[in-house]
């Protein structure tokens, strides 16, 4: 190794070591915003080394990617809002698998130009490449149609589609062992391309939107095998191990979600589960059960005498971009002497994590926030619990009622607190489309309205006592 190749390799070394403190530091929120720079900074010494190393015949494209690719970027990141973060996550590995398939392509055309037979291992990894990120590239986009209300929300269902999709599988698999094993044919490799696309846009319309961010986060994961089958197509070590580590990454958060849900993988891709248009969810089923509402001075009568309080966020919040009204609460029971917490259920909101973005950006005290585990065995000795837009997370069906689709997933016991406050607009159903017999239960009394205004509401009488 020369003294340059040297520096190059240690580099490389340099930046895989921060990807992976990086990610270490990303587990809490006390320390994820290092976690994202020390990344942020391996990926910019990742990009500076390879641009070095290669032997780059013209920067003016490079150029021209990196500034369209940075404004795209910075814009997104700015106006896009907590609530379409899963569909620009779902976008961007989508471009991800799309730019490692191209890479790919790319190799495979310069190769078989240049000669007969391809080495075996290297037309593997090209072949690998398209597959996964042709499928990743039009999987995530019909993701973030459906998301974004592009693409209906609805499973779409046809006659024989399993075989279908088996078959299209099936057939990219077989033509890629052809060109592997026997002859480079661009016919062939075309075809492959094809299919894999068309498997991308296959394997995601059966699956309802509300299972989306689950897909999403499946196929972050295979956006990082891709880039991994790129690294080894062009040789290059920093792209196999962030690839891994992103493949690996997505994969652990894909088996989280499905826990959190209770569900198997294979029940959210084959099940048709959720239509995304939850909000559609209707009043009957109120049925004949009453639910009793409460007016601001009420509720703020009942928190700002209570000894303790547990604040219990969910989607509504995020709806209502509600954190700040919220924190804002928060601040003022303590004031009075208040013991407030923040109870954090895995999957609350639509993505993971959601929850804790929403409330750091609000500057809410990291040690205020406890997960599931943690809170629970609390609530039975908590005064009130105040429910700001949070419905699945909190059904007690989910622990005793064997018909319910959330039946069996792991719930914060709010019901067990001596009295509960629920803040959302109306009795409708949540994210899995049931209704939430805590709601009529006598120890509830509902808030109704948007979050914000409610919570905003509720501070300015918490302030009057
Ligand atoms: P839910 O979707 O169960 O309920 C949210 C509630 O918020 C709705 O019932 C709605 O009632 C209310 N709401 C909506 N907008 C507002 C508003 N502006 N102001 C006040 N309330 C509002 O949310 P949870 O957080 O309890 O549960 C999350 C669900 O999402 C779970 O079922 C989970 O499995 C699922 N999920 C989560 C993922 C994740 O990673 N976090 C990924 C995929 C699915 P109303 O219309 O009456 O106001």
């Amino acid at each position: 190794m020369n003294p340059l190749e040297t520096i190059i390799a240690l580099s490389y070394l340099m930046a895989a070591a921060l990807f992976i403190l990086g990610i270490k530091y990303m587990s809490s929120p006390a320390t994820a915003r290092r976690g994202n720079l020390l990344a942020a900074i391996g990926m910019f010494v990742a990009i500076v080394v390879t641009l070095l190393d290669r032997q780059v015949i013209s920067y003016t494209w490079i150029l021209i990617g990196i500034v369209i690719g940075s404004l795209i970027g910075a814009v997104a990141a700015r106006k896009v809002q907590m609530t379409g973060m899963p569909q620009m996550v779902g976008i961007f590995n989508g471009f991800g698998g799309g730019a490692s398939a191209l890479v790919a392509v790319a190799e495979f055309m310069r190769l078989s130009g240049a000669q007969a037979v391809m080495p075996m291992d290297l037309s593997l990894a090209v072949l690998l490449s398209i597959i996964i990120g042709g499928v990743t590239f039009t999987g995530s986009l019909i993701a973030f149609g459906k998301l974004q209300g592009f693409v209906s929300g609805a499973p779409i269902q046809f006659p024989l589609q399993n075989i279908v999709n088996a078959a299209v599988l099936i057939g990219a698999t077989v033509l890629s062992i052809y060109i592997v094993a026997f002859s480079p044919s661009m016919a062939a490799f075309i075809i492959v391309i094809a299919l894999s696309l068309l498997y991308g846009i296959l394997f995601v319309i059966p699956i309802g939107g509300a299972d989306m961010p689950v897909v999403i986060s499946l196929l972050n994961s295979f956006s990082g095998l891709a880039a991994c089958a790129t690294g080894f197509v062009v040789g290059n070590n920093i792209l196999i191990i962030a690839g891994s580590l992103v493949g690996s990454a997505g994969f652990i958060l894909t088996q989280i979600m499905c826990k959190a849900m209770n569900r198997s993988l294979r029940h959210v891709l084959f099940s048709a589960f959720g239509t995304g248009d939850m909000a559609a969810g209707s009043l009957q089923a109120a049925g004949d059960k009453t639910a009793r509402s409460i007016d601001a001075e009420e509720a703020a009568m009942i928190m700002g005498y209570a000894h303790s309080a547990v604040i219990v966020p969910g989607y509504g919040m995020a709806a209502a971009q509600a954190q700040h009204a919220v924190r804002e609460l928060a601040d003022q029971l303590a004031a009075r002497g208040v013991d407030v917490k923040f109870a954090i259920h895995p999957v609350a909101g639509r993505m993971p994590g959601h929850m804790n973005v929403l409330l750091a950006e609000a500057q809410v005290p990291y040690n205020l926030l406890f997960d599931m585990d943690d809170i629970n065995p609390e609530f039975p000795h908590t005064d009130v619990v105040l429910v700001v837009g949070a419905n699945d997370v909190i059904n007690p069906a989910a622990r005793h009622d064997k018909a319910s689709p959330i039946y069996g997933m792991p719930i914060l016991d709010v019901d067990k607190a001596r009295h509960i406050i629920i803040i959302k607009r109306s009795l409708n159903v949540g994210f899995a489309g049931v209704d939430n017999e805590l709601f009529y239960h006598p120890k509830t009394t509902m808030y109704f309205g948007n979050a914000k205004e409610k919570l905003q509401e509720l501070v300015a009488e918490v302030k009057k006592l």
